[in-house]
């Protein structure tokens, strides 16, 4: 690796402690198209490295105005036939106490996607 600056260095793209990966990206479908690409390319660098930075967690989308962009995402993994869990407002906040259920309209979980630990991953490189 040949860096600037220190590792992790605090002005790179991937400077802080997370980025989060996610197949939805709206109407950018070739953007999306090549998430399936990056968790393969992830998987691979896990693989090499022995170890895992990924929290597969899963991404949480709350929709609180029709047509907002958490409903684009949805409509996209429609579209795409790639599965999630519907979760009503009341659902969601009975799963999530942090939620609020008076400020949104309903959740969708989605199964693909979570936390990738950017600082970790250069740490061990
Ligand atoms: C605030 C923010 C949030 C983001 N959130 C997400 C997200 O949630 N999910 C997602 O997928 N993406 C996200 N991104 C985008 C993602 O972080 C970047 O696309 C990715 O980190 C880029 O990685 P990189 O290794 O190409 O570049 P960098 O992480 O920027 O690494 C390039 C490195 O090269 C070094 N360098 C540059 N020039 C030289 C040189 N001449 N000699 C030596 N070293 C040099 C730099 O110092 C830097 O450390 C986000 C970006 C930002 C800024």
């Amino acid at each position: 690796m040949i860096e600037q600056g220190s590792i992790p260095n605090p002005l790179a793209a991937s400077g802080d402690r997370h980025r989060m990966i996610r197949r939805a990206y709206g109407e950018a479908d070739s953007y999306a198209r090549t998430i399936a690409e990056a968790f393969d390319s992830w998987d691979l660098l896990w693989n090499d490295l022995g170890i895992s930075h990924y929290a597969n967690c899963g991404v949480l989308g709350i929709s609180q105005r029709a047509g907002d962009g958490a409903e684009q995402f949805r409509e996209w993994l429609d579209r795409m036939g790639f599965e999630y869990e519907r979760l009503d407002a009341g659902e969601a906040a009975q799963r999530y106490p942090f939620l609020d259920p008076e400020t949104f309209r309903y959740a969708y979980l989605d199964h693909d996607g979570g936390a990738l630990s950017s600082a970790n991953a250069l740490r061990t490189t």
